[in-house]
């Protein structure tokens, strides 16, 4: 067992490091030391944000996606499309077509995918909001911004079913988008393209 090298609080903040994505527990200790270091510009800063960000972090009622207000920013901005819904699986996916800077409507979280084997079914994602959405005949067309994986594609067969008998057009990214890879990892150009050149579904 690795001994210890600092008091129980400094511990505490190196396995909470520990655990964001891409930090080891090597990292994590090099991470903690910089803060403890820079406390000034950096740890008393990042301290503040987390503590706003705690009270004041939102899921939007309307799209799943978050933020400090709900609706969104997004939902609320008027400048958007209103006849274009992208639906994604997750926040990630919705950030990264954000950074991309591509989508010129709004979009719709489904909180994960389809996984009968997990348990995870329709009532689990929110796929009753997204028909909901539908309702006012606003939206003319879905692009299904789902991953290339196997869930992924199963839950988008699943909505194309589900939205049949709607007038809604459905399309999908093109396939720039590999087999397996998640939109967050793709490079803005990549996900440009496979919105540009989406087809239907
Ligand atoms: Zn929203």
């Amino acid at each position: 067992m690795a001994e210890r090298i600092a008091g129980p609080e400094i511990e505490k903040l190196i396995q909470l490091l520990a655990r964001l994505p891409g930090l080891g527990p090597r990292s994590a200790r090099r991470a903690a030391l910089h803060l403890i270091r820079k406390r000034e510009e950096l740890l008393y800063p990042l301290a503040d944000a987390m503590l706003v960000a705690r009270d004041k972090i939102k899921t939007c009622e309307t799209c799943g996606n978050i933020d400090t207000l709900d609706p969104c920013t997004i939902c609320r901005d008027s400048r958007r499309d209103p006849h274009m819904l992208v639906v994604v699986e997750t926040v990630a996916d919705l950030w990264a077509l954000e950074r991309a800077g591509i989508i010129a409507g709004r979009y719709h979280v489904l909180g994960g995918t389809l996984s009968p084997l997990d348990g995870v079914g329709p009532k689990e994602l929110n796929v009753d909001t997204l028909v909901a959405r539908l309702a006012d005949g606003a939206v003319k067309e879905i692009i299904l911004a789902v991953n290339a994986t196997v869930d992924g594609q199963t839950t988008a067969h699943y909505i194309t079913d589900l939205l049949t008998s709607t007038p809604v057009r459905i399309t999908r990214l093109a396939h720039g988008v590999p087999v397996g890879g998640e939109l967050d990892y793709l490079d803005e150009g990549t996900l440009a393209a496979a919105v540009r050149s989406r087809a239907p579904f």
